[in-house]
């Protein structure tokens, strides 16, 4: 049996290696003529970390990373509004969560697959027709047969586009900007994540190695058009020059084209993830804001819950495909929909002054319990 995977993201890649975990042959086909991850860091919070950790990969992917024993909201001056134990980051066997730098999570899923896996790079698809139980696969540049495909190519996937014409993306009216800057933050924050709050606009950041920290800002739409006419680092170093400090020295010490501008955008939940033989997974399926950091831990677990049910030989892919979305739904709607109203009162004058009382008054050992649910995966 030949699978095919569309997409070399932290999805695709995983999955690949998932599969050749459990001793199925797969062939990844990436449209990037060299992989290339953005310039950001991305958190791996705990269920990710145990799945990578089955993978093979959680070792090396901590080596490169920082391990983050505390993630807290707090004021523009970094006052966290509830102080966090750092059991509510780490899971009931004490993964934390790690912050690494996108393309070396990426280099190293992939230094661990094409060991036994052929990743063609500079292979877009197109389409794909299906004739005598054959997957026909268009790229630009030829053409490939399998036998099961999965597209793990991203929110504007165009293997989604295929099956589900249409499928529509959500606009949170949102923009993020994120950069990493070469900066060593006080000693008292090295392993933290840190999300301040001021009126309308967010700045997080967390290192990502010894000497350099990921940064992130979110403010609503208004602010692309008005950033656009002047360069990007002092437009925000203004925006953000009322918070702590460290804001504006770490938006002034990235290189302004290395910053990293996009609309926070989610997918509008699929009816369904698949057909017969081909099935969506990862941000192609359930693309969801970024409030929660949980986009890539739940392409990651879908490589977990996919790969194990492929080896189910009793099951036919559309059976297959049929439990697999049975099984992760739940979850990734409960993601998706909480981090959408996280973004919505994170930035209305009502939501924040509410959601800071909820932060305040919510016992830990509720939170702990909540974030518990967040990292539990079934199968483990
Ligand atoms: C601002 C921001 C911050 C985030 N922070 C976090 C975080 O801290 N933690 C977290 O877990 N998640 C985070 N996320 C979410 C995370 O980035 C995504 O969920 C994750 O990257 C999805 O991985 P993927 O492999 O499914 O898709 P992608 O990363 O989009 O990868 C898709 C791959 O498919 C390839 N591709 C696309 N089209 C084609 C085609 N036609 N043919 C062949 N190849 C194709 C692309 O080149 C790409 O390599 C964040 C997202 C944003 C926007």
């Amino acid at each position: 049996m030949k699978i095919g995977i569309i997409g070399g993201g932290i999805t695709g890649l995983s999955t690949a290696l998932a599969l050749q975990k459990i001793g199925i042959s797969s062939v990844v086909y990436e449209q990037a003529k060299a992989l290339n991850e953005i310039g950001a860091g991305v958190w791996l919070q705990p269920n990710a970390l145990k799945v990578l950790d089955w993978l093979g990969v959680k070792d090396d992917i901590v080596k490169q990373g920082i391990d983050l024993n505390r993630i807290e909201i707090t004021n523009a001056q970094l006052k966290p509004y509830k102080h966090m134990e750092s059991k509510v980051v780490q899971n009931e066997i004490g993964n934390k969560t790690v912050a690494i730098h996108r393309a070396r999570l990426q280099n190293t899923l992939y230094q661990e697959v094409s060991k036994t896996t052929q990743v063609h790079l500079d292979k877009t698809y197109t389409s794909h027709t299906i004739k005598d139980n054959k997957i026909n696969i268009q790229f630009l540049n030829g053409e490939d047969q399998v036998d099961i495909l999965l597209g793990a190519d991203g929110i504007n996937s165009a293997v989604r586009q295929n099956l589900f014409p249409h499928a529509g993306l959500r606009n949170s009216g949102l923009v993020c900007w994120r950069g990493v800057s070469n900066y060593q933050l006080p000693s008292t924050y090295k392993n933290h994540g840190l999300e301040a709050w001021g009126k309308n606009i967010r700045f997080g950041f967390s290192s990502i190695s010894r000497d350099e920290v990921y940064w992130f800002s979110v403010a609503k739409k208004d602010h692309v058009q008005k950033a656009s006419t002047v360069d990007k680092r002092e437009y925000l170093s203004q925006l953000f020059s009322n918070f702590d400090p460290i804001a504006s020295e770490l938006i002034s010490n990235t290189n302004s084209n290395a910053i990293h501008q996009a609309m926070l955008c989610d997918l509008k939940r699929l009816p369904s993830w698949h057909n017969e033989k081909v099935c969506l997974i990862g941000d192609a399926a359930h693309a969801t804001t970024p409030n929660m950091g949980q986009g890539a831990c739940q392409g990651i677990e879908d490589a977990y819950y996919i790969s194990n049910l492929l080896a189910q030989s009793n099951l036919s892919p559309s059976e297959t495909f049929h439990q697999f979305q049975k099984e992760r739904r739940k979850k990734v709607d409960y993601i998706v929909n909480t981090s959408w109203q996280f973004g919505k009162m994170a930035h209305s004058s009502i939501g924040q002054p509410l959601m800071k009382l909820m932060m305040k008054w919510t016992p830990e050992s509720v939170l702990n319990s909540q974030m518990n649910k967040l990292y539990a995966i079934e199968k483990f």
